[in-house]
Parts: structure tokens; C-alpha cells; sequence
């Protein structure tokens, strides 16, 4: 089972500027890191107009994304990505190092089992932005969602039955979709995810825990 919206359809969306701001911000941030959709977000920048007539994105500019994603290596991919991270002037890539300092203190993460997570002020009163710290080989509650999630991987990975997701990598779930992702040992993970409606808890305890879940 797979999300209803896809990355591709993320990425056409944001090349004809029709994203709200909040998931506009959580895309870019995906593309500064992502060479393969950077390259599918310039096709689409190309035949702009005829996006913004509603015409779908050809199926050629899909097909030839998949392929380019496909001879990617994403372990390899890692090093290069981190590398950028690291050879940044700020700690988070752009957009998102315009919404969040360097430094964020300690009292402003709210603090789960497994992890903790940090709101990110977009001004949008319908979608919820947050940075999420998985520690290292420790799992997120299992859980669905009663929206749209979209996340993407600022440092460390995680896996899920979906795959492992690496630095730049971007992950979207749906109310189809069950998961747990899980850090891996090496290192704590660092995600960016923009959310439309509460995630619902699944696991064992999800009857207690679900009336403390905001969104
Ligand atoms: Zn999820």
C-alpha cells in the first residue's frame, strides 16, 4: 500500500507554485537535498504552463524520475548529503533554516518516549510543521494518520516496512498507511514533517495514548 499523493505530484505542485506555504516549505527543503527530484522539479519549472493549465505531468518526466531514482544509491548519497549539511553555513538546509535557529533550546522540544519533536511556526492554521528527534535505534510509536504526512530525513535514517530513509529523502504517508519507523543505531535521526490532521496511534497502548496526540 502506497500514499494516494505521490512525490511526483508533490513536486509538480510545487513547481506550479500551488503548495500551501507550510508544505511548500517541507518540499523545497527535500529538494535542496535531493539532486534526482531537483532535476524532476526543473522539468516540471519547463513546462510550467501547461501545469498551471491542469494538464497532468507527463507521464516521460514520471517514468524518467523513477529510473534516474532508481540508479541512485541512497547509502552512497548519504556521505554526499551530509556533506552539504556540513559544509553549510547554518545547520539546516534551505528553506528550513529560514524558519528555525542553529541552536534550539532544549525547553523547546516536547519530549515522546523514543524521541522528541519541535513545532516550527509557519502562521498556518491548517497544516502542523514540526522537527522530529528520533534517538538512535529507537523506534516512533506505531502508528496511521487521519491526513496527510509528509517527512523528510535532515540527518541520520530511519526504516520502515517501506524502506530505509536516508539524509533528503522524503517519505508520504496516508489514513492507508501503518507504520514504525525506526532510527538507525548510528545516530540520532532528524526529520522536518508537515501534517493535515492528528496521526492516530496504533500500537498496544494507542487506546490511552491517543487523546494526548494534538495532531
Ligand atoms: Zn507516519
Amino acid at each position: 500500500m502506497t500514499a494516494s499523493l505521490s512525490i511526483e505530484e508533490l513536486i509538480a505542485g510545487h513547481a506550479a507554485g500551488r503548495l500551501p506555504e507550510p508544505v511548500a516549505m517541507v518540499v523545497a527543503t527535500h529538494l535542496s537535498l535531493s539532486p534526482s527530484s531537483r532535476r524532476l522539479y526543473d522539468g516540471f519549472n519547463e513546462v510550467g504552463g501547461v501545469l498551471l493549465e491542469g494538464v497532468e505531468p507527463s507521464p516521460m518526466a514520471i517514468s524518467s524520475f523513477a529510473r534516474i531514482s532508481a540508479l541512485l544509491d541512497d547509502r552512497a548519497l548519504d556521505e554526499e548529503r551530509t556533506g552539504r549539511l556540513l559544509g553549510r553555513s547554518s545547520r539546516w538546509p534551505s528553506p528550513l533554516s529560514d524558519y528555525v535557529a542553529d541552536q534550539l533550546p532544549e525547553d523547546r522540544w516536547r519530549h515522546f518516549g523514543s524521541g522528541s519533536e519541535l513545532e516550527i511556526e509557519t502562521g498556518s492554521l491548517d497544516f502542523r510543521v514540526r522537527l522530529i528527534r528520533v534517538k538512535a535505534g529507537r523506534a516512533v510509536p506505531k502508528h496511521t494518520h487521519g491526513g496527510f504526512e509528509v517527512t523528510v530525513v535532515l540527518e541520520g535514517a530511519y526504516r520502515d516496512q517501506f524502506g530505509r530513509f536516508g539524509p533528503g529523502d522524503i517519505e508520504i504517508a496516508d489514513g492507508d498507511i501503518d507504520h514504525q519507523p525506526i532510527a538507525e543505531p548510528e545516530r540520532d535521526c532528524y526529520c522536518l514533517a508537515v501534517t493535515d490532521a492528528p496521526l492516530r496511534l496504533t500500537g498496544r497502548f494507542s487506546r490511552f495514548l491517543n487523546p494526548f496526540i494534538k495532531m
